[in-house]
């Protein structure tokens, strides 16, 4: 191929060749602190394996260059570049799209450029600071050997018409080419997209002076390119995507035709230009290519009845009915409506030769579309769920008629997948999502539930001969299950690939841990809009090449992983306690709580319902950001809006039919810390009742810096005075099972998710409630106390509630303590399993301590002198010990 010299080529580790005529390039920009919350979040928290997972998800929707910007006041953004770059070099199916670059912060660019590998862009730099700058980071750029972003701005200010932009770019143009000796194709003109129709006489051009710009730039400074942010064009329209979407087409589509080859544009929020009704197009058209003086007045009147029109229209309804009825079932699966989908199976079976091809056709044809739209990320999880449930209800629908057939339809699908809680764990909404979303994409689930022993596993995975199994798991001691399958399929030399997933599972887990036990293929998935490709990719024609990969991938980073956590530095556990948190305890007087001892307590649901914390409910559906804000988001707040609306409808019918009871105990006892990191729990007469023991962290810390423990915040007992510390466990779990078994026997996934998620929300809002009532009263420690909902979230009250599994007390054996203390079992129903994990799945349990100084920490890595002396204290073996700390223990 000969490729014209002067043409952009940029590379990962696949070259991008950008020509004039190239079709536009789009530029993912998710990776983006400024931008993306969720991003952000994963950042500050060092979340870098999900963050990861957010750059690859842009490649497979379709990105072909990332944007990756780090500029946020609280972060190290040198730091955050680096690492990130170098974690996406050893990602092969992320890394083969080009990097761009992008701060305003010269330093992280060229930290940026010093890592990253292929043909990178720098965004940007400009004339801003003057030419000196400017000459000096463009030979910078030059010898790093990538291409720049240039933005069309000077000492002046930025180009905001047509006569700014071009004595912009010519004098970049020239300073670059002639100074600094630029390769003219290497430059790509950022000419500043700004909003049209805002009302201001000023802004009527700014699209047309784009446009105008770019074929300037395009016919008079040759080989250089052009791109721009595409959403500000509609930023007036905030709130109505349905005008957004065919505003960014629109401007696109002309763009284009003027020269634009690439741009940063976000894929959800872009119509299809030939699909946006005629009406519309003309009124957008107007207003961008100001064609009408009274182009903004006219969109807006008519913005106001798109907004109403979308749900209400009875003509639109009636439309989509007229299609074929390939076009009706896909629309139904798409939409999430079940209204008539057995009428349009009904009418596709009578054409069909044989019902089982209205599955693999009809149903598969709409379903590709919903897997299309999700792997895109143009459809969020709920959406996906409900579309699950549409066709649960039409495969139901022509099961007598598949069998009635005879038709010997065994093997049709993508593949087997048995799924799995593992044994000991009883939490299953994620792995239910998962399962929804597979079996949406054609594949066979075959679901054991929750609890499930090895033995079953392996029996069932043989029996049903499936292709992949799916574990998962929710709290720590569920890890080590896992460790064990993989050890037992491995030794019994079954060739099933694992794909790994929940709360506390993660990559670093499944890298260093399970996959060398195992020879097959091991993979964490923990992100349901990824286990359909990963699934697939473990089953293709490719898998061979596919598995090597992750084996070779997991092994480097274990590599990696186990070299970095060796060179930390620990205390011995006596040294240790020589530096335990000292509180000043004579500034702290305890209050005698009211009452001694445990409690009783019911509550009716209404009383709970203010407590809830919405944000966590949204996580559970994969829709990322705050409550309430969340409901307004740009990207996913209609969807959000939609999962809320239907959890308030299921919200009602609880209260009213009583569908859940929140049954709860609390006691509060004389305590003291008693040889450093124990708590004495005594009863009104002094008599001992337990011991929580509680672990302390053994890291090296910073001059001056504590290793703190819980009982820290308890008075020792050679101050000869009575401290107290108190516990619970709450739980509105009763009767969800039952209620979810009935939607699903209703083939409603949707639903049955939904009622789990409502009662995780019940049993957390119920503990923040009882929490509030024993600092107010039933303690009583802080009497005056009055927060609101949102102070509660935040937790800014005095006093914390511990919950054992967390990390200020990752030892879930505490957890029987508790129960012996407050006969939980007995009192209110709630059993742990033998991984300790609380049943029902809706339960909380945890400490209560008063002190206004206690605050939450993370344990850290213990090492094993503190396992040793932890089994004496507990009356257990050392190895015993070792299988519940494992997780904490360093290497
Ligand atoms: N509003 C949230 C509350 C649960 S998360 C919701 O509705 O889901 C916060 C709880 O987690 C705390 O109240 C505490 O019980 C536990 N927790 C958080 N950090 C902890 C830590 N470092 N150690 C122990 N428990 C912790």
């Amino acid at each position: 191929m000969a490729e014209n010299r002067r043409d952009l080529v940029l590379a990962g580790l696949e070259p991008l060749i950008i020509t004039p005529t190239s079709v536009f390039v789009n530029i993912g920009e998710r990776t983006n602190v400024t931008g993306s919350r969720k991003f952000l979040r994963l950042i500050k928290e060092e979340k870098y394996d999900e963050a990861l997972d957010i750059a690859r998800q842009q490649v497979e929707g379709g990105a072909q260059i990332i944007d990756i910007n780090m500029d946020e006041g609280m972060l190290d953004g040198v730091y955050a570049m680096t690492k990130f770059l170098n974690l996406i070099a050893s990602e092969p199916d992320i890394s083969r799209v080009p990097i761009m670059i992008d701060s305003s912060k010269w330093e992280i660019i060229e930290a940026g450029l010093k890592v990253v590998q292929g043909k990178s862009v720098v965004n940007s730099i400009s004339l801003k600071e003057g030419e000196e700058a400017f000459i000096h980071h463009a030979k910078l750029i030059k010898r790093y050997g990538a291409a720049a972003i240039i933005m069309a701005f000077d000492e002046v200010g930025q180009a905001d018409n047509f006569e700014r932009r071009v004595e912009i770019c010519q004098r970049s143009y020239d300073i670059l080419v002639d100074k600094v000796g630029f390769p003219p194709q290497d430059i790509i003109f950022d000419l500043n997209i700004f909003p049209v129709a805002t009302g201001m006489e000023e802004h009527r051009l700014n699209a047309l002076d784009f446009f105008r710009g770019t074929k300037w730039v395009r016919d008079n400074l040759p080989h250089a390119h052009i791109s721009g942010g595409v959403s500000n064009v509609s930023f007036s329209f905030r709130g109505n995507d349905h005008v957004r979407e065919a505003m960014h087409s629109v401007f696109l589509y002309h763009a284009i035709q003027n020269g634009m080859t690439m741009g940063i544009v976000n894929p959800e929020m872009l119509s299809i230009y030939d699909d946006i009704p005629k009406d519309l197009l003309e009124h957008v058209e107007d207003v961008i290519l100001n064609r009408r003086d009274d182009a903004t007045e006219r969109l807006l009147d008519f913005a106001e009845n798109v907004k109403g029109e979308v749900k209400s229209d009875e003509k639109a309804i009636q439309e989509w009915r007229l299609g074929t009825v390939q076009e009706r079932i896909t629309h139904s699966l798409v939409k999430g409506v079940d209204a008539f989908i057995e009428e349009d199976v009904e009418e596709a079976r009578l054409a069909a030769v044989k019902p089982i091809e209205v599955i693999e056709i009809n149903l598969m044809t709409g379903m590709n579309v919903v897997g299309d739209l999700f792997g895109s990320g143009k459809m969020f999880l709920p959406q996906v769920v409900k579309s699950a449930r549409v066709m649960k209800k039409a495969v139901a629908y022509l099961l007598p008629y598949i069998e009635a057939s005879k038709q010997a339809g065994d093997k049709s699908g993508n593949g087997k997948i048995l799924m799995a809680t593992v044994k000991g764990d009883v939490h299953d909404i994620g792995k239910n999502i998962v399962s929804v979303v597979l079996a949406c994409n054609n594949y066979e689930i075959v679901d054991l539930g929750v609890m499930v022993p090895p033995e079953k596993i392996i029996a069932a995975a043989i029996e049903h001969n499936v292709d992949i199994i799916g574990l998962s798991g929710l709290i720590t001691p569920s890890l080590d299950e896992m460790v064990y399958l993989a050890k037992e399929l491995d030794k019994q030399g079954i060739k099933i690939p694992i794909m790994i997933g929940g709360a506390t599972t993660s990559r670093a887990h499944t890298a260093v841990k399970i996959a060398p036990q195992y020879r097959e293929t091991v993979i964490h998935v923990n992100d349901a809009s990824r286990a359909v490709t990963v699934a697939g990719n473990l089953l293709d024609h490719n898998r061979k090449i596919y598995a090597s990969d992750i084996r070779a991938d997991y092994d480097a980073f274990r590599e990696t992983f186990l070299n970095r956590s060796r060179d930390k530095n620990f205390l011995t556990i006596e040294q240790a306690r020589k530096n335990k948190l000292q509180l000043d305890w004579a500034e702290y007087t305890p209050t005698k709580p009211k009452v001694i001892g445990k409690q009783i307590v019911e509550v009716d649901l209404d009383v709970l319902v203010p407590y809830i914390d919405w944000t966590p409910f949204f996580r559970t559906w994969e829709l990322f950001g705050k409550y309430p804000a969340i409901l307004t988001d740009e990207v996913v707040g209609e969807e959000a809006t939609s999962v809320f609306a239907d959890a308030q409808e299921m919200l009602k019918v609880i209260l009213a039919e009583k569908k859940l009871t929140a049954k709860g105990i609390y006691g509060i006892f004389p305590a003291n810390q008693i040889d450093d990191d124990d708590i004495e729990l005594r009863d009104e007469n002094g008599k001992v009742l337990e011991k929580f023991l509680t672990l302390r962290q053994q890291s090296q810390k910073t001059k001056g810096a504590p290793n703190i423990a819980l009982s820290d915040f308890i008075l020792p007992k050679d101050s000869g005075i009575t401290d107290y510390i108190g516990a619970f466990c709450v739980t509105t779990g009763f009767g969800v099972d039952e209620w979810a078994a009935e939607f699903e026997k209703d083939l409603d996934d949707y639903n049955s998710i939904m009622v789990k998620a409502l009662a995780d929300r019940f049993a957390e809002a119920f503990a923040e409630y009882l929490h509030e009532k024993v600092r107010q009263d039933f303690w009583g420690y802080d009497p005056q106390e009055s927060l609101s909902t949102e102070d509660l979230i935040e937790e800014n009250y005095k006093g914390i509630r511990p919950a054992p599994g967390y990390p200020a007390c990752p030892d879930h054996l505490e957890k029987p303590t508790i129960w012996k203390l407050l006969n939980v079992d007995k009192e209110i129903g709630v059993t742990l399993t033998e991984s300790m994990a609380m049943w029902p799945a809706s339960s909380v349990s945890g400490y209560y301590f008063g002190n206004p100084k206690s605050k939450y920490f993370g344990l850290g890595k213990i090492k094993e002198d503190q396992v040793v002396d932890y089994a004496k204290r507990r009356n257990v073996s050392t190895d015993y010990a070792m299988k519940w700390l494992n997780p904490n223990i360093a290497d």
